[in-house]
């Protein structure tokens, strides 16, 4: 499918300089091919271009031992850029949730699999952390989507609130606020409606929300394959309600996961966890070094 850098760099550097350090010219050489890698595994064209920038003044004069060839110098070095870039300073899949009960409040857009990720980080809290957790769903307009928490619920033992027809979205907010404070409950989630886009209607119902429970992570659920429009989904939810952390799902798939690169150098938010699919165990906190290395094939 995809050429793996490590084969398109080989290539390039048989035709250039033997052992010793990489020259300027070797690395200009280089970081097309490393651009072209990116590129193929979905980030951004401004985000590939200032990542090779960088590396390009990291490698060129770096020493090449004998034990290497100049390509797997290369490979490593971009490698590390990668892992660095991606990993930020935060403990990937640590929720803030912490002085119970914590509310964590799940946004995106339709379809990118908010409602199964709360399921999922739900379980995981349940069933790693031993947390007692609650689940609500704010999606008013679908009925089918209240059922379907509920229906998770029930799956993983998890509780959910009972659905009252005619509620507004921050009115179900506060009814959880306070269920989660009589049950004794130690996290609960608000799972919001999602649009097919962004619209003001959404981003108004989210802020009323987020103003009535101040919650203490804000999780955004974008589709992986997405790419680019990933990145400006999570830009404008950032700028409109504020975003703690993004959940990548659909990395099961075939893409090469540069999203991932994208996300982290434009918006500067920290991945939280990755889905690997539709089952409710399918969920991994986000791993630097495996995006790193799926990224460049
Ligand atoms: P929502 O509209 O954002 O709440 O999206 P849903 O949670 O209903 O998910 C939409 C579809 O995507 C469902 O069929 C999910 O099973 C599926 N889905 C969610 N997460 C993943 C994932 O990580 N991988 C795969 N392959 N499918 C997923």
């Amino acid at each position: 499918m995809f050429e793996s850098l490590s084969d398109r760099l080989g290539g390039v550097f048989d035709r250039l300089t033997k052992q010793g350090a990489l020259t300027e010219d070797d690395v200009r050489t280089a970081m097309r091919e490393v651009r072209v890698a990116l590129l193929e595994a979905d980030v951004s064209l401004p985000v590939a271009r200032s990542f090779t920038k960088a590396v390009t003044g990291k490698a060129t004069g770096a020493a090449v031992t004998k034990s290497v060839t100049p390509g797997q110098q290369v490979v490593k070095i971009v490698h590390d850029e990668l892992v660095k870039t991606l990993e930020g300073d935060e403990e990937p899949g640590r929720l803030k949730i912490d002085n119970p009960p914590a509310p964590i409040l799940m946004v995106g857009l339709q379809g990118g699999g908010k409602t199964t990720t709360t399921g999922k980080i739900a379980r995981r809290l349940k069933e790693r952390d031993g947390k007692k957790v609650l689940m609500a769903s704010l999606d008013v307009n679908r009925p089918a989507a209240m059922e379907q928490l509920a229906i998770l619920g029930e799956q993983i033992g998890v509780d959910t609130l009972p659905i009252v027809p005619g509620q507004r979205p921050v009115d179900i907010a506060k009814r959880a606020k306070q269920q989660a404070a009589l049950g004794g409950y130690d996290v609960y989630f608000l799972d919001t409606a999602g649009r097919l886009q962004i619209d003001q209607v959404l981003m108004d119902e989210v802020q009323q929300v987020r103003d009535a429970v101040s919650p203490r992570e804000t999780l955004l659920v974008v589709d992986g394959l997405t790419g680019q429009v990933a990145v400006e989904v999570a830009q404008e939810f950032d700028d409109k309600v504020g975003v703690s952390g993004v959940v990548l799902t659909r990395m099961d798939g075939d893409g090469r996961g540069g999203a991932a690169l994208s996300m982290r150098a434009v918006t500067g938010k920290p991945i939280r966890f990755v889905g690997l699919g539709e089952k409710l165990d399918a969920l991994e906190e986000f791993d630097a070094r495996r995006i790193a290395g799926r990224i460049l094939g």
